[in-house]
């Protein structure tokens, strides 16, 4: 939408660059634009009042730039608008402000116009109350994660080539987690893999969560599931590795979570009387491959449950590639 207001040009939002460990994330955000194109449009021929300050018409002057909700989302994180002329309608208020800002702004309003979006569409279609701080919360978690990305992947040397499952000490299990979500029906298919310090799988777990509200509550159970079957197996030294940042880093906190995550995470706190040591690492989705495809194999073919036995070829497949990768490394 926002490439089509600015008059034929192509603005990606720039996340082709951040490399591989958002990109299944983010591919899914970018199709966004069509469709709203196409409701908006709708609402313009019906009318509508706007659902979310039910102030005045949704046109698409309002929902880019006039609408108080908006407005308040962009004051909370703090898109720099510029003083402008009382004459200046609307539309070119938006595409001035978007041409004027830097990268990571031009981001975060991409962002925040989607997630305004989704949850006015969540709003009208599902009757889920609209709420702010969950929205602010999901755009700093989201505006988190790509800064990561971009910061720590993509701006080192050589760094891509060298993200590498690592084998541990000995008496530490590795447990790598993963979720496979599909959005519109709300089922996340958690995964997690054990490994010993040989890089042995010595235990995976799949199960499936139904009415999961997004991909990070999804990627929570997973880290919570994977505690779980840890205590399960009588593992004592974990090393947690999961490609969610904002999980990682909100299950590493050390103050109360205030994010919709809270309920989760006080589990996974209280777990880890269960175990000797546990640490989490964020790993990109590159080294978390294993895990992913357990995740996906468990959605696909409705595997739930222990496999403590062995795991399917698929998985055991890059189990060994992780290994023969490590062993070649130098
Ligand atoms: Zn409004």
């Amino acid at each position: 939408m926002i490439s089509g207001y600015l008059e034929g040009r192509t603005t990606e939002f720039r996340f082709r660059k951040l490399g591989l460990p958002g990109q299944r994330l983010i591919s899914r955000r970018i199709c966004w634009s069509g469709s709203m194109k196409a409701q908006v449009s709708t609402l313009q021929k019906r009318e509508t009042v706007c659902l979310l300050c039910k102030e005045e018409l949704e046109n698409t002057e309002h929902l880019l730039w006039s609408c108080g909700v908006l407005q308040s989302m962009w004051t909370s994180i703090q898109i720099q608008i510029l003083p402008f002329d009382n004459s200046l309608d609307y539309k070119n208020r938006f595409v001035r402000t978007y041409l004027a800002v830097d990268g990571r702004q031009k981001m975060l309003i991409s962002i925040s116009l989607w997630c305004l979006w989704f949850h006015r569409n969540k709003l009208v279609h599902e009757g889920v109350k609209f709420s702010m701080p969950k929205l602010l919360g999901f755009i700093r978690g989201y505006d988190h994660d790509l800064c990561f990305i971009h910061e720590n992947l993509c701006f080192l040397p050589g760094s891509m080539g060298k993200e590498l499952w690592r084998p541990l000490d000995y008496g530490i299990i590795k447990l790598n987690f993963d979720v496979s979500f599909i959005q519109g029906k709300k089922l996340a298919t958690t995964a997690v893999l054990a490994r010993d310090y040989r890089g042995e799988v010595v235990g995976a777990d799949t199960y499936l969560f139904e009415e999961v509200g997004n991909a990070f509550v999804a990627e929570a159970r997973a880290c919570e599931k994977a505690l779980l079957f840890a205590r399960m197996m009588g593992f004592r030294r974990l090393i947690v590795e999961g490609d969610s940042l904002s999980v990682i880093n909100n299950v590493k906190k050390k103050e109360k979570d205030r994010s919709v995550l809270r309920p989760i995470t006080y589990h996974i706190h209280q777990l880890h009387l269960f175990f000797d040591e546990v640490t989490y690492n964020f790993v990109p989705c590159a080294v978390n491959v294993a895990a992913h495809i357990l995740a996906l194999e468990g959605r696909i073919r409705r595997v739930c449950g222990n496999q403590v036995d062995g795991v399917l070829d698929s998985v055991r497949l890059v189990v060994e590639k992780d290994w023969l990768l490590w062993n070649q490394r130098i």
